[in-house]
């Protein structure tokens, strides 16, 4: 292992985990962590809270465990310790250095959710200022600062709606981060719309339900990430209408974001769809490659970390469909090279992120296609590779034939001369065998396969 500071070791660890657990459950738990003590095989981590420690020790110990191992094998415990002070906080790096999160319900969060980290409370991260704005999210970004600036006022509600690792979380919590900068007294509460049925549930356990209504109808904004979740939950659907109708009426905000439009969320109650459509609806739709590269950009100064273009390009282009894991394919560039001392040039680049790229499934093919294929390549008719005759310049296409079949198709050697002119199982034997011998010497051969291959699969 080579020789590092404590503090690059952890660097390295959360690089590592950050690949694992989402961005907001990242900054939430793992920032102001750092390593207080370490020898040969135990390391000890500080955590601000008890909170941390407790959610260190039960869901992300396996993840730090591993990411240690992973750098320095001999590593065989870990454990964490409260302390808040960093040693050295100027040294130390920028996760710890924002702000705490805005807990913004005064309550003390309790439930928390996959995507979001705690409910209740903002992740300071997400901020408008960190947003990258392209032609998929521009309508919902403009809407999303419109209504920052003049809540209750211009669009309300406001409904976000989109797939999976767009933004969506991202720009509502920026709303409520925007309007907590401009007025820290006013009352936000953030949820998803599992943790408002929750927390609905427990009232009704508790007979609570007052205070329940307290909490939804007193605040100034309210915001539900994924509301989708409320659909088919009758109980949860009626008391959100009334708290929808009673915010709405004294002109509070209400923010909301779904992984579909209104009239696309099956079982959700009529009088709720038309309250949802009665203000402005906007989508966020996966980001075109300029904008990737803009979010990768904005990546690498944060992580303080250059990538030349060739390899931004790679990333962009083989993540395009969420921006999350966009991002986290970066990281990961990012945290292996740091830590191994690579370039992160386009090969190194392909190689960090080689079991994160899934090829696309080969489409499947038929012997058929294959012959098809041939035929244009080789200029030679169907008929003539298929049948029995021994023309010179169908040897060779036909041989190529057999080729493919047996290596892309699998086929049997018997099943293949049945195909092609009722030949006996050795001869395509021996012509398979030709034809790979060849391609190991012959540029030219394996570049012939290669366009055959290219037309058979586009
Ligand atoms: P969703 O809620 O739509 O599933 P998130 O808001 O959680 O998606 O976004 C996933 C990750 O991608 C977050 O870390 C977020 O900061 C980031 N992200 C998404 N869109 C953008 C963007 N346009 N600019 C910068 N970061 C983005
Ligand atoms: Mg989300």
């Amino acid at each position: 292992m080579p020789n590092i500071t404590d503090e690059q070791l952890w660097q390295a660890v959360l690089g590592e985990v950050e690949l694992s657990v989402s961005k907001a459950n990242f900054t939430t738990w793992l920032k102001n962590t750092f390593i207080v003590s370490k020898d040969d095989n135990e390391v000890v981590v500080a955590v601000p809270n008890a909170f941390a420690k407790e959610w260190l020790e039960n869901k992300y110990h396996k993840f730090i465990l591993e990411a240690l191992q992973n750098i320095s094998g001999k590593i065989e415990k870990v454990s964490y310790v409260i302390k808040t002070a960093s040693p050295d906080p100027k040294k130390f790096n920028k996760i710890n250095s924002q702000k705490e999160g805005s807990r913004v319900d005064g309550v003390t969060p309790f439930s928390q959710s996959a995507d979001n980290g705690f409910d209740g409370i903002l992740n300071p991260n997400y901020i408008f200022e960190n947003f990258v704005i392209g032609s998929n999210n521009e309508l919902a970004h403009a809407a999303c600062v419109a209504v920052s600036k003049n809540p209750g006022k211009v669009y309300n509600p406001l409904f976000i709606y989109g797939g999976v690792g767009l933004g969506k979380t991202h720009l509502l919590q920026s709303i409520g981060n925007e309007i907590l900068k401009n007025d820290p007294r006013k009352k936000i509460k953030y949820a998803s719309s599992e943790k408002f049925t929750n927390e609905l549930v427990s009232a009704i356990k508790n007979r609570g339900t007052k205070a329940f209504k307290d909490v939804y109808r007193e605040i100034d904004i309210l915001i539900i990430d994924d509301i989708q979740f409320i659909a088919g939950k009758e109980k949860t659907q009626e008391e959100f209408f009334h708290t929808f109708n009673t915010l709405y009426e004294n002109e509070k905000q209400i923010i909301l974001s779904s992984d579909r439009p209104p009239n696309a969320i099956p079982a959700l109650e009529e009088r709720l769809r038309s309250r949802f459509e009665g203000g402005m609806i906007a989508d966020v739709s996966a980001p075109d490659m300029e904008t990737r590269l803009a979010i990768l950009k904005v990546k690498m100064t944060e992580k303080n970390f250059e990538v030349p273009d060739e390899s931004l390009k790679y990333i962009a282009s083989c993540f395009q469909k969420n921006v999350r894991e966009l991002q986290g394919a970066m990281s990961k560039v990012a945290a292996t090279c740091q830590f191994h001392g690579l370039e992160p040039n386009l090969d190194n680049t392909k190689k960090i992120l080689a079991d994160l790229v899934i090829r696309p499934l080969k489409k499947a093919i038929t012997p058929k296609d294959i012959i098809s294929a041939i035929s244009g390549f080789y200029d030679v008719s169907t008929q003539n590779i298929i049948k029995k005759g021994r023309k010179k310049e169908i040897v060779k296409p036909r041989q190529m034939a057999m080729y493919l079949m047996r290596t892309e198709i699998k086929s049997s050697y018997p099943n293949i001369g049945e195909r092609l002119g009722g030949r006996d199982h050795t001869t395509v034997m021996h012509a398979v065998e030709k034809i790979k011998n060849d391609l190991e010497n012959n540029k030219a051969l394996e570049q012939e396969i290669n366009l055959i291959k290219e037309k058979l699969y586009t």
